[in-house]
C-alpha cells in the first residue's frame, strides 16, 4: 500500500495505548498513524524520536542521555539522522504490509533493511560472562542513527523469525496500525479492541441502521 495522502508532522506525547505492535520495531512503523486517512506523523523533531525510544526502552537510558546531549549541541546532524529513520520506517511499512498481503518485499526495502541492520550488528559485541557469550551494546556506540540501527537489528532478529501469518494491520478506520498477533486463537483484528474494533463496531451498527430505515420505507 503506497499512500499518496499528505502526512501531517504533530508533536505527540506517547502514552501506553501507542504501544500495541508486540515489539519496539513494529510499534516504529506506529508512529505514522491513520495511513489509510490522515496520516499523521508523530516523530516532530529528533528529540521526540528519543523520548519514543526511551518509552519503549530501546537502549539503555544512559545511552539515550548521551544522545540527547548530542543532539542539542549537533541539531543539523540529529535531523538528518531523523530523516533517515524515517526512511527507514516507510520501507518497514512497506515489508510488513506487503508480507501481510503475501507479497514480495521490494528490492530496495529489503536493501535498506539490510543496511541499517547491519550498522545495528557493528553497534554490538560479544562479551564472555557467567559462563556464555553474550550480547551487549558496545559502549561506543554512540551514533545519531543507532536509534534506527537497533529498530533494525530487532526487525531482523526479533520479529522476521516470527510467524509471519500472525503479522496483521489494524482493520479499523483512519488508523493502519501493525502488529504481531499473539492471542491464543489468532483472530486479532484491531489495533486495540476498545479503539479501533468499537470504531469498526458503531460504523456496522450505523450501516445496519440505515438499512434497516430504508427498508422499512414505503
Ligand atoms: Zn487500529
Amino acid at each position: 500500500m503506497k499512500s499518496i495522502l499528505q502526512v501531517r508532522i504533530e508533536p505527540h506525547q506517547f502514552r501506553k495505548r501507542d504501544i500495541i505492535g508486540g515489539d519496539p520495531a513494529l510499534d516504529f512503523v506506529n508512529t505514522v498513524t491513520g495511513r489509510d486517512q490522515s496520516p499523521r506523523d508523530w516523530l516532530d523533531s529528533y528529540p521526540r524520536l528519543l523520548e519514543w525510544a526511551a518509552f519503549v526502552h530501546l537502549l539503555p537510558k544512559r545511552v539515550l542521555r548521551t544522545l540527547a546531549k548530542k543532539a542539542h549541541k549537533e541539531p543539523a546532524a540529529a535531523a538528518i539522522a531523523l530523516a533517515r529513520a524515517k526512511v527507514l520506517r516507510e520501507a518497514l511499512f512497506e515489508l510488513v504490509t506487503r508480507i501481510i498481503s503475501r507479497r514480495a518485499p521490494s528490492k530496495s526495502a529489503l536493501a535498506l533493511l539490510r543496511e541499517h541492520w547491519i550498522t545495528g550488528i557493528k553497534a554490538h559485541e560479544l562479551r564472555f560472562g557467567d559462563g556464555r557469550v553474550l550480547v551487549g551494546l558496545r559502549d561506543d556506540a554512540l551514533d545519531f542513527d543507532l536509534i534506527a540501527s537497533t529498530v533494525a537489528y530487532r526487525m531482523v532478529h526479533q520479529v522476521l523469525p516470527l510467524p509471519m501469518d500472525r503479522l496483521r494491520i489494524c482493520q479499523g478506520p483512519n488508523c493502519s496500525w501493525v502488529f504481531i498477533d499473539s492471542s491464543k486463537a489468532g483472530r486479532r483484528r484491531w489495533c486495540d479492541m476498545t479503539v479501533c474494533g468499537n470504531a469498526a463496531k458503531s460504523r456496522r451498527f450505523h450501516a445496519r441502521s440505515r438499512q434497516r430505515r430504508s427498508a422499512q420505507r414505503p
